[in-house]
């Protein structure tokens, strides 16, 4: 069994970051597997080293230290272009000249099985006049895969099953950066992944995996999706609401042992005001038993 947390080092670890980080941690010690960070740093304009050395200091701080180096996937372009070249061969890339406006106009209101703003496919049909002339206008080309009107089902451990189709997924943006979908199926086959514990936000893109981890010839790895952290607003838990780092935390006194105690029990796993250690929690961890619904948080913790 190996699980990992794959973190984008745009901006420090909070609350909500944490208690995923830490489900995934408790899950591969209480079944005696291996943790692993890596670190989704595609973008490097919204990425930064230092950043990405925060995260790690903060996971530790609460006691979870990954077994084996960290993964940088900006150091792994190689491995997701071949992968692309892989589905060119199998017929199933094509080149999206849309601008971000022309996607916005042109997306999918949510519809049925396909996720949110799925890509309508206007550049599948693009004859080789009208692409040479946006080739001559400077337009360079993302790639997107050519899906075939596939549904999965995917068997979560937290969620249940979910089911869901698979849209034109963007597998190199148009500046020559592999895309996330294509980038995480690579990367957690690579690094023998069994088991996939993120965030419930990324549930409606696991088909999306789904289907290039077939295409790919890819192992399938578990997963559990748990659900996010909301801030009093009722909003997904960002930066902007308050203290949920632990830097910010530490400011008001309360330090990591507690920021972990309140952690551990808002999945049920101890008290509030415990003193627990992470490998405590990890004692009789399972994931059934993440709860289903979101974590408010009041206002008066923030
Ligand atoms: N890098 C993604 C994020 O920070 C997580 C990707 C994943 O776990 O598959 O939201």
């Amino acid at each position: 069994m190996r699980g990992r947390f794959a973190p984008s080092p745009t901006g420090q670890l909070h609350l909500g970051n944490l208690r995923t980080a830490l489900v995934s941690w408790l899950h591969a010690r209480s079944l005696a597997g291996e943790w692993l960070v890596r670190m989704e740093d595609l973008d490097r304009v919204t990425s930064s080293t230092s950043i990405a050395a925060d995260q790690l200091r903060s996971l530790a701080a609460l006691g979870m230290l990954p077994d084996g180096a960290v993964v940088n996937q900006s150091e792994r372009f190689d491995r997701y272009r071949t992968a692309i070249a892989t589905l060119q061969a199998n017929g199933r890339v094509y080149e999206c000249f849309c601008t971000r406006r022309e996607i916005r106009e042109a997306a999918q209101a949510p519809h049925g099985d396909l996720p949110d703003g799925a890509y309508p496919g206007t550049c599948r049909t693009i004859g080789a006049r009208q692409r040479s002339a946006l080739v001559a206008a400077g337009r360079a080309p993302a790639l997107r895969l050519a899906a075939d009107g596939e549904r999965f089902v995917v068997h979560d451990l937290i969620a249940g099953d979910y089911e869901g189709g698979v849209d034109d997924v963007v597998l190199q943006r148009n500046d020559g950066v592999p895309a996330y979908n294509l980038a995480v199926v690579v990367d957690d086959a690579a690094q023998g992944i069994t088991h996939v514990v993120r965030g419930d936000d990324l549930l409606s893109s696991t088909p999306r995996q789904r289907l290039l981890q077939q295409l790919l010839g890819l192992p399938e790895p578990a997963y559990a999706h748990v659900p996010l952290v909301l801030a009093p607003d009722g909003t997904r838990l960002a930066k902007r609401h308050g203290a949920v780092t632990l830097a910010d935390l530490a400011a008001r006194g309360i330090g990591p042992q507690q920021v972990l105690a309140r952690l551990g029990w808002s999945l049920g796993l101890c008290a509030r005001d415990d003193t627990v250690t992470a490998i405590e929690l990890a004692d009789g961890f399972r994931l059934d038993s993440v709860p289903r619904t979101p974590w408010s948080l009041t206002a008066n913790e923030l």
